[in-house]
């Protein structure tokens, strides 16, 4: 017997970069995989990174059915931000489905994976990954990852990476990235020799890593690039991109071809450009407070004369703690989210404590002037639009967990540095984005896949990451209840 499906994960290797240097022949095992399988582009359109785009591919819904959009969020009832801990995973892994249907099911290191308290199978947790959400290394059952530690060692790049106080020293990274995937190699084949598992799950984080910290030495049009650096030492993303497209072949020459590969990356990789720094000085110039004049005048307006009064008499009794309070005063303000988008919430009544503006058509409206307002703004010294579209989070999730989430997402033009944002409306606002991280993530991740039967070069279209989990159970024979992804149609 041999494994059934085998699942890998590249953390955000990009897209782009692994079809060009798969097709020019640098990463072997991944174009022999896609010339012998399938493959195609997995969207993302809630435009989530790290924590929502795992979360999605753990619990197979959606951000408002599961709840994670970053490592950094503000929960209704609150305005304070604190990090995510795994118990704010509000859904239920797919596997845990798989595990009660009988099947034997391995997880290694998939990011945001909760860790079970049961399950026909083992769970390792935060042993390599980007980044690490227990803190340190878990396991089902709980031995396991003391034993795994103890033969394969640790990673000795985490720490550098995700608390970084000093520039990186790039050889060093790399040799570090290259040690902990090799060990992952180890790691992997002594599992898949001691059983036959239905379901086995492995991700590599060093693209994520070397993507967010080294972006600038790989692409010569970044504002900190150096060529001397780059002639010296290379690409530094290709070399590592290489050394994960070994880790793979030695994995598939443990699988037999009855096995099911998917290997899958969940976002891409490109320059940290954002215009999320400008984001909540522009909503400050679009906001009003009732009885001043500016530009939330005229929604203030359409709300209705009984809203109104309504929304005044909810007000009134407020006005010391919304001074107090400067985000309880405000009808919109922007949260964390990631480079990709910025994020607005509406101050809702009922979901915060000073919330200001009434759900429903108020909320709406309010809502409706923000995105147009939003979508208009431009670089204030040449015109060129900052701003390629603005989202109502609300058409494309829906779910219990929906006021964790940000209201809108004005998603950036990222071809160069945003500096500043105008239109006629808000005037200019300028400054800087600051950042130690010259790469950021790109919305949409890639899925290559082989399994008997399937045509050579088949294309994968259509596919989100929620899909994955529904499309192992299909090939396991398991039917999976109340989750939103559906079975990838090429594959199962
Ligand atoms: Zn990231
Ligand atoms: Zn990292």
């Amino acid at each position: 017997m041999s494994t059934k499906v085998l699942l890998i994960g590249l953390d955000s290797a990009d897209p782009h970069l692994l079809s060009t240097w798969a097709a020019a022949g640098d990463l072997p095992a991944l174009r022999s995989l896609s010339a012998a399988g399938g493959s195609g582009i997995l969207k993302n359109e809630a435009y989530v990174a790290d924590q929502g785009a795992w979360a999605g591919l753990v619990t197979a819904v959606g951000p408002a059915k599961h709840g994670f959009t970053h490592h950094r969020q503000m929960f209704p009832g609150s305005y304070e931000t604190r990090s995510v801990r795994s118990d704010d995973l509000r859904a239920v892994p797919f596997w845990m489905q798989l595990s009660a249907q009988g099947r034997r099911v391995a997880l290694i290191d998939t990011p945001r994976a909760p860790v079970a308290t049961d399950l026909n199978g083992i769970l390792l947790a935060d042993w390599i990954v980007h980044p690490r959400l227990y803190r340190q290394t878990v396991s089902y059952p709980a031995e396991l990852s003391a034993e795994i530690q103890a033969t394969y060692g640790t990673d000795s790049t985490a720490a550098a990476c995700e608390h970084r106080t000093e520039p990186l020293d790039l050889p060093t990274f790399v040799a570090g990235l290259e040690a902990g995937i090799r060990s992952k190699v180890r790691m992997v084949c002594d599992l898949l020799g001691r059983e036959a598992w239905d379901l086995f799950a492995v991700t590599f984080k060093e693209a994520h890593c070397i993507g967010h910290h080294f972006w600038h030495v790989h692409d010569s049009g970044h504002p900190s690039h150096d060529p001397h650096v780059r002639q010296t030492f290379g690409d530094p993303l290709a070399q590592v991109y290489r050394a994960t497209d070994d880790a793979i072949a030695a994995i598939l020459e443990r699988v037999s071809a009855e096995t099911t590969v998917m290997v899958f990356t969940t976002l891409g990789m490109g320059p940290n450009y954002t215009g999320n720094h400008l984001l909540d000085a522009v909503l400050l110039r679009l906001e009003e407070k009732p009885g001043t004049t500016s530009a939330l005048r005229s929604v203030w307006r359409r709300v209705g004369y009984r809203a109104r009064v309504r929304l005044w008499s909810r007000l009134r009794p407020f006005a010391q703690r919304l001074r107090d309070s400067s985000l309880g005063g405000r009808s919109a303000f922007a949260v964390e989210y990631n480079e990709m988008a910025g994020a607005v919430v509406v101050n809702r009544r009922g979901r915060f404590p000073s919330g200001c503006v009434e759900p429903g058509a108020a909320s709406d409206e309010l809502c409706d002037f923000l995105q147009e307002e939003l979508s208009r703004l431009v670089d204030a010294d040449d015109g060129t639009p900052i701003v390629d579209h603005v989202v109502r989070t609300k058409d494309f999730t829906d779910g219990p967990h929906r006021d964790v989430l940000p209201d809108l997402l004005v998603v950036w033009r990222r071809d160069r540095p945003i500096a500043s944002a105008a239109s006629p409306r808000i005037g200019v606002v300028r400054g800087a984005y600051a950042t130690r991280r010259s790469g950021s993530h790109t919305p949409d991740g890639m899925l290559l896949a082989r399994r008997l039967g399937i045509a050579p070069g088949t294309p994968i279209s259509g596919a989100q990451l929620m899909d994955i989990g529904p499309t192992v159970g299909a090939l396991l024979g398991c039917q999976l209840d109340g989750l939103e992804g559906r079975p990838i149609t090429a594959l199962a």
